[in-house]
């Protein structure tokens, strides 16, 4: 039987987390101070230990710091609870080694996936989230309620971090959900911008989170063709298009030029250059063995030109990039006719998606960045057609319509 245990000054608390934790027939020690919970880990070599910060005696941060000094010691985990939540503790607390952090009071469920995943037991959260699905331009109203009227912005959750995959305007209603969990609580996101053309940047001036203090985002992007990032982001809030400067967003703002991969020490996530008018970038986030793949915006090469190289080299880069990824999240724009007049303008038609997706092995395609154009009703016979051509060609991943709200595990 695996052993958790908890150390805490509230008896409270020491009661129900374990109440909780024997329900799912793990074996509880309790200590109510540090002094004697570094002595029960000693004599018994917990799987986890659950560290109270604020505890009479020994301070949580030193019980901490002494369980990493002791080599033999190295293999507990630690999950850090504290009722202060300041963006300093959190930070101290993963820098001196512990695995998790949760802030308290802890919802009961919360606390036992945490030890779960701690107890190699669950595997750690890694889920998308659509906030916004369409391409281009927003398009509210009520022929676009199924799929969405938003434009691009994706949510990721790797574990505890926080992950966004461009700022259009579904960034907006993300930052209220965000507002609503964190309770006032500072915390950190990692924003991947893939190009900064309009319906991918510009719900970031309605960000809520970016304006308060003690919240820290880093935005990730390329330099632009003419300007730095920064000075992108900074000139859609020039006082010619938006009332509130950059500067006036309180929250700490780090824009990172991309120039290799980013290791966000657990995800880690790769770029791969995009057939798109201006510079674009599709991403790829691995954690845990598994992994979704961003791509938007982005047009086939070797449908721009046909009389190249086939297949084209770019092309097989882009399906090297997405292959046996367990989510392809692909923009997908026209249809066949659509596509003859709109050549040129750095989009994909659906078979062009659905076959990037067979040829790289995904396991589930979304098909995303649904033209401005397309109602719902023309997006439904789309999603058949999809279905119906992964039926006949024998494509081997499940496929469908991504829609705002829309929530994916993996
Ligand atoms: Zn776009
Ligand atoms: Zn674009």
């Amino acid at each position: 039987m695996k052993k958790v245990l908890i150390v805490d000054d509230d008896p409270s608390i020491l009661q129900i987390a374990s109440m909780r934790l024997r329900a799912e027939s793990v074996e509880v020690l309790t200590a109510s101070d540090g002094a004697e919970g570094l002595r029960l880990v000693r004599e018994h070599r917990p799987a986890v230990v659950v560290l109270d910060l604020m505890m009479p005696k020994i301070h949580g941060f030193s019980v901490l710091q002494q369980l990493r000094s002791d080599p033999a010691l190295r293999p507990v985990k630690v999950l850090v609870t504290s009722a202060k939540g300041y963006a300093s503790d959190v930070e101290r607390v993963q820098q001196l080694g512990a695995d998790r952090y949760l802030h308290k009071p802890y919802n009961l469920q919360e606390f036992w996936e945490t030890v779960a995943e701690l107890l190699g037991e669950r595997k750690a959260r890694f889920s998308v989230r659509f906030w916004g699905t369409r391409g281009s331009i927003a398009t509210p109203g009520p022929a676009t309620v199924k799929y969405g009227g938003n434009t691009a912005c994706t949510e990721v959750r790797c574990g505890q971090q926080l992950l966004i995959l461009d700022a259009g305007t579904g960034i907006r209603m993300l930052g209220l959900s965000l507002q609503e969990e964190f309770e006032g609580r500072p915390f950190k996101g990692h924003i991947f911008v893939g190009h900064t053309h309009w319906d991918h940047i510009q719900g970031f001036p309605f960000f809520g989170p970016a304006f308060q203090e003690g919240n820290e985002f880093t935005i990730y992007s390329l330099r632009g063709a003419e300007k730095p990032l920064e000075r992108i982001f900074r000139g859609q809030m020039d006082s010619d298009y938006f009332p509130v400067r950059l500067t006036e967003m309180k929250a700490h703002l780090i824009f990172s030029e991309l120039e290799s991969d980013v290791d966000l020490g657990g995800p880690r996530v790769s770029y791969v250059f995009l057939n798109h008018p201006g510079l674009a970038v599709g991403f790829r986030i691995r954690f845990e063995g598994r992994s979704v793949t961003y791509i938007s915006d982005h047009e086939t090469y070797g449908r721009l030109n046909p009389d190249g190289q086939h297949p084209n080299p770019m092309d097989v880069e882009v399906v090297q990039f997405a292959a046996n990824t367990d989510l392809l999240i692909s923009e997908a724009q026209y249809t066949e006719e659509e596509y003859e007049a709109k050549r040129g303008w750095g989009h994909s038609t659906f078979l062009d998606v659905l076959e990037r997706a067979a040829q790289a092995r995904a396991k589930t395609l979304a098909l995303f960045h649904h033209d401005p154009s397309h109602e719902d009703r023309f997006l439904d016979d789309v999603e058949d057609f999809c279905n119906k051509t992964v039926q006949e060609r024998n494509y081997d991943f499940r496929c469908f319509l991504a829609r705002e709200g829309m929530t994916v595990e993996l």
